[in-house]
């Protein structure tokens, strides 16, 4: 059988150096994302060519166009065939009719930043260090459960993921269709500083306590280090460059770099040098695929929009938000700069106002029985007062005002209950939670739904194949039960989810089950 591959087309200007760039980087690098990695899953295999019509349903195709009610949707194998008024569509014989009268059928959601694999606790990485690729395959069933047809891991054990990537392409699983980056290039893995190094490893620390093995700690690192770890650090840009190449061989979907740190420090550093930073990109435009950065402060989101990235990781995040007038201006100006050149940002750290409601309220006398979980939500309280929430709010909103282009990208990964409460983003709910608080802060509901299926492919190539309800791509659909378009929370209400032309038995999701975690909980549970 022959493997189908999504083709990607984005093709960004070539690239220049930016207005405020040393002469050092004249030299043009030609940006060129072509084919990714990701395969599309096959449909289940059957003996006759499967025609299926959804029919009466309202389309928000994401394309930008206003939405197409009582719509026939005609999908064959694996693609879209055709989106047209019910009453203008004459079927071919043998089309399989779904009855959608009174929903609602978006693209598929796509998830920019997800971690399939990562609890960080060190008990987590000794007990699971032999199920991860199990644990990435569960994790995307339970995203594809939750309308998340395609996501994207920006961080995590580049092989294990490959191993899980590749089953579910083959088909061997129902999953979410998976793109993987391995490392965020020149960090270390999760026992180094990068990710433990500000917690206390001696066992009196909430999240990170305990003590593992230096050698399980070095091995853990390895996986997720791959070759592309802080050793590119002590490299000359041209070693840097040919290193980043032979880790792109390895097969991972696009590159993460690491512009800023991670952890180490109440402010993050640089990591590259501006010529090792060059390198990194023209060995990602060579190889053909996307390239994003990691950035935790102002100075480092300058020297990520000057190599122009495809995509901007958590850019509204920084370890010290920009407070004078000429930082204000700085971020004003590269904002400008970032929506001039089309570069896609996926925010992170979204307020929302159900998450606020239950720190403001949290009281521990009533949560005598889930002590860890106490420690936990009392340990964030004292940062999350009422005004540090309406100062978040108030620097996303200059995010939404600016007019760039977002994608949806969560953090969200598993929970291993039993090593104690999830930490960030619960998968198969933080996606919604995201999306939530984005229209609480004012992004109108059509636009997130465009940031959550057309740009995410967009900002990884494959706009040829994913991100809208359009004929000729491939038929990755959400049928809901009210209109997300108005509300954004009806996302949640999901009726049915295709992936690419199957039709996914959600009831059966996941089929791989290591670990047990609740996406329908409330939070914080
Ligand atoms: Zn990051």
């Amino acid at each position: 059988m022959t493997r189908q591959t999504i083709h990607g087309t984005l093709r960004p200007a070539p690239w220049r150096p930016a207005t405020w760039r040393h002469d050092l980087l004249a030299v043009a690098v030609g940006i060129s994302v072509g084919a990714t990695q990701a395969d599309a899953q096959r449909p289940v295999p059957t003996n006759v060519a499967t025609r299926v019509a959804l029919v009466g349903a309202t389309v928000i195709s994401a394309t930008g166009a206003a939405p197409m009610h009582d719509a026939t949707v005609l999908i064959e194998g694996r693609r879209i065939v055709s989106v047209t008024p019910r009453n203008a569509t004459v079927l071919p014989k043998g089309t399989r009719v779904i009855d959608a009268t009174g929903k609602f059928i978006t693209p598929g959601l796509i998830d920019a930043n997800v971690h399939l694999v990562l609890m960080i606790t060190p008990e987590f990485y000794v007990k699971y260090e032999e199920r991860m690729a199990d644990i990435a395959v569960q994790s995307a069933q339970v995203a594809l459960k939750y309308g998340l047809t395609t996501v994207m891991d920006s961080w995590g054990p580049l092989d294990e993921l490959l191993k899980a990537r590749n089953r579910i392409s083959r088909g061997e699983v129902v999953a979410s269709r998976v793109l993987v980056a391995g490392n965020i290039v020149g960090l270390g893995g999760p026992f180094s500083p990068y990710f433990m190094g500000t917690y206390d490893l001696r066992g009196t620390d909430l999240r990170y306590g305990g003590w593992v093995h230096p050698m399980i700690q070095s091995r853990i690192n390895a996986m997720w280090e791959a070759g592309a770890g802080p050793e590119l650090l002590a490299m000359t840009p041209e070693e840097v460059g040919d290193t980043i190449s032979a880790y792109l061989r390895k097969g991972p979907d696009f590159l993460k770099v690491a512009v800023s740190a991670h952890g180490i420090g109440p402010v993050e550093p640089l990591m590259f040098s501006t010529p090792a930073l060059v390198a990194l990109r023209r060995a990602a435009s060579d190889a053909g695929k996307p390239f994003q950065t990691h950035t935790f402060s102002l100075e480092s989101l300058r020297e990520a929009v000057a190599v122009r990235p495809q995509l901007l990781q958590h850019p509204n995040v920084m370890s010290v938000p920009p407070t004078t007038a000429r930082q204000r201006r700085m971020l004003d100006s590269l904002l400008a700069e970032i929506k001039r050149l089309g570069i896609y940002s996926a925010p992170l750290m979204i307020p929302l106002d159900a998450q606020q409601a239950v720190y403001e309220s949290w009281n521990v006398e009533d949560r005598r029985r889930d002590p860890h979980l106490a420690a936990v939500i009392q340990s964030r309280q004292p940062g999350m007062t009422r005004e540090s929430f309406a100062a978040r709010r108030e620097a996303l909103q200059t995010w939404i005002r600016s007019g760039v282009k977002f994608v949806i990208g969560t953090d969200q990964g598993p929970e291993a209950a039993e090593l104690g409460p999830v930490v960030w983003g619960r998968m198969g709910r933080r996606h919604f939670e995201v999306m939530e608080g984005l229209q609480e802060a004012g992004m109108p509901a059509m636009d997130i739904v465009i940031a959550a299926t057309r740009h995410g492919a967009e900002a990884y190539g494959l706009a040829d194949s994913l991100g809208t309800v359009q004929a000729g791509k491939v038929a990755d659909l959400l049928v809901l039960d009210a209109d997300p378009s108005v509300d954004v929370r009806n996302l949640r209400r999901i009726h049915q989810v295709f992936k690419a032309g199957t039709l996914v038995d959600r009831t059966l999701l996941p089929t791989v089950r290591v670990l047990q975690w609740d996406p329908e909980a409330k939070w914080p549970r």
